[in-house]
């Protein structure tokens, strides 16, 4: 036995007791000591029933400071944390549910209908969760094994079914260190947080790095352009999805003088693009920094601090961690050949629960992880991302990565994006289709000359399809299934 998350981020802010560390805009600051307080109360609150080690506790609350709290009250417990998207809907829930078997639901009053063993939590604190919890002394952190599963977060799925990824103490810990360092965190750095808290990006790389420092966090319920242009100044680091990014340089609401106190944003989940990193270098003077990660493995890879931020690359692989790239025969991938990405370190999940064999699956016999991801490394071990492999079309029997398609289409004046995709075809195996968002009408001719100047004729589009806008999961995914779905 001995420590785990909550008391590694306790043990980083216990003397900055009286410093704000929620901030929720127009609604007032939680310092680190009240936070504390709160988390103890519920957990106190949390062990009274039933919740221990080697239980699970399924989440489905909104963002609020009390829903943080309820997150460090779960892992001073010593149960595991299950967050769901507040947006699922029952039968969602309900499979999940069914999978992850916890003792216990908290979940929005509201929805507490659909649970047996159920506490409930609104964005403003009310609920039964605190009810009647007052009185109870804080409950301190209890001592876990650095294996055991702090939490357990539902993959995306947005290429297959979900499966639910177990975090230990062990890998949140080595993940939050890792970033707190790279990013150069500090007790001083404020955060604007706009990122939902149910997914790893805003609850571990965005919470647990800044809690290492005692820093602040500027707590939006959501993301909207105008709030951040608001909330900005006075804040130093912002943390977000390539949409944010976008939708603040469509809103106009960043320019240099309401950027100048920031030190550092940083992008990741999706692929930033290029265009959209040069814009936001011009409109506000940031080169934004771009990380890689995935919900099994935190963060994998890094632009540096310091150092040259390249658009289009996700940086070095983080230190620690060791990675390499290999083809599908599992040779090794020559340089800036593609392959999959492959990874060791100490931030790594610990298998899907109860599928041991998709955990084989993902494993290569000596250990590592498989990503799933086709990229490419530099001399450098500078990463690339080409593309998810499940989304690769094989066309004729040669290999088309949809990336490099996309990014092709995304930079012709008056597309605004696209997405590419394989679709069934009786000749050719699969077909090369992309999906186009365009400001003006275009014909599909028109499209195809413009691709085929740059791209071999097996990579051109056989079909654009034109639609009004792209499907994207909450981090801002483009949801390719439902684009394959829906193709006439
Ligand atoms: P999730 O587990 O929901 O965080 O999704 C992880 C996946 O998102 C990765 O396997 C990548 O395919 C993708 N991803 C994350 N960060 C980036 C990035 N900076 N650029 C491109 N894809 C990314």
């Amino acid at each position: 036995m001995s420590e785990g998350l909550a008391h590694r981020l306790r043990s980083s802010y216990h003397e900055a007791a009286t410093r704000v560390f929620l901030d929720v805009p127009g609604d007032g600051g939680w310092t680190y000591g009240q936070v504390d307080e709160l988390a103890g109360r519920i957990a106190a609150r949390l062990a009274g029933q039933g919740l221990g080690p080697g239980e699970r506790v399924v989440v489905q609350v909104d963002k609020s400071v009390q829903a943080v709290a309820l997150y460090l009250a779960c892992l001073r417990t010593g149960a595991t944390y299950v967050p769901l998207n507040p947006a699922y809907t029952r039968d969602e829930v309900a499979g999940f549910v069914a999978d992850a078997r916890p003792r216990l639901v908290v979940c929005h009053p509201e929805r507490a209908d659909e649970h047996r063993r159920v506490l409930t939590l609104a964005a403003d604190g009310s609920g039964t969760l605190l009810a009647g919890g007052t009185g109870l002394p804080p409950l301190d952190p209890v001592a876990v094994d650095p294996e055991d599963i702090a939490a357990m977060l539902y993959t995306s799925g947005t290429t297959g079914r979900s499966k639910g990824a177990m975090l230990s103490h062990r890998a949140l810990i080595a993940n939050a260190e890792v970033l707190n360092v790279a990013w150069g965190i500090r007790a001083d750095d404020v955060l604007v947080h706009v990122l939902p808290i149910f997914h790893t990006h805003g609850l571990f790389v965005a919470l647990n790095t800044l809690m290492l420092s005692a820093a602040s966090v500027r707590l939006l319920p959501r993301f909207d352009p105008a709030t951040v242009a608001a909330t900005l100044p006075g804040a130093t680091v912002m943390m977000g999805v390539p949409t944010h990014y976008g939708r603040l340089l469509a809103a106009a609401a960043v320019d240099r003088s309401s950027t100048a106190g920031m030190r550092l944003f940083v992008s990741g989940s999706a692929p930033l693009g290029r265009e959209a990193s040069d814009r936001f270098h011009h409109v506000t003077g940031h080169r934004i920094l771009e990380r890689y990660g995935m919900t099994e493995a935190g963060m994998i890879t890094s632009n540096p601090l310091e150092g040259d931020r390249i658009p289009g690359t996700v940086g070095f692989p983080l230190p620690g961690y060791t990675a390499r790239v290999r083809k599908d025969s599992g040779e090794p991938a020559a340089m800036e050949e593609p392959g999959i990405l492959e990874i060791t370190g100490p931030h790594l999940f610990s298998g899907y629960w109860g599928m041991p064999g998709a955990t084989a699956a993902a494993h290569t016999p000596d250990g590592y992880f498989r990503t799933g991801d086709v990229v490419t490394m530099d001399d450098a071990q500078r990463v690339t991302i080409v593309g998810r492999a499940s989304d690769v079309v094989i066309t004729g029997g040669l290999n088309v990565y949809p990336r490099e398609v996309e990014d092709v289409l995304d930079g012709l004046p008056g597309v605004v994006e696209s997405a590419v995709v394989g679709l069934p075809d009786v000749d050719l195996g699969e077909a090369v289709v992309a999906f186009v968002v365009a400001e003006r009408g275009f014909s599909a001719e028109t499209l195809r000359s413009a691709v085929r100047e740059q791209l071999a004729g097996f990579k051109c589009p056989k079909e654009f399809i034109f639609i009004e806008e792209l499907p994207r999961n909450a981090m801002g995914k483009i949801q390719k299934t439902k684009l394959r779905d829906a193709a006439p």
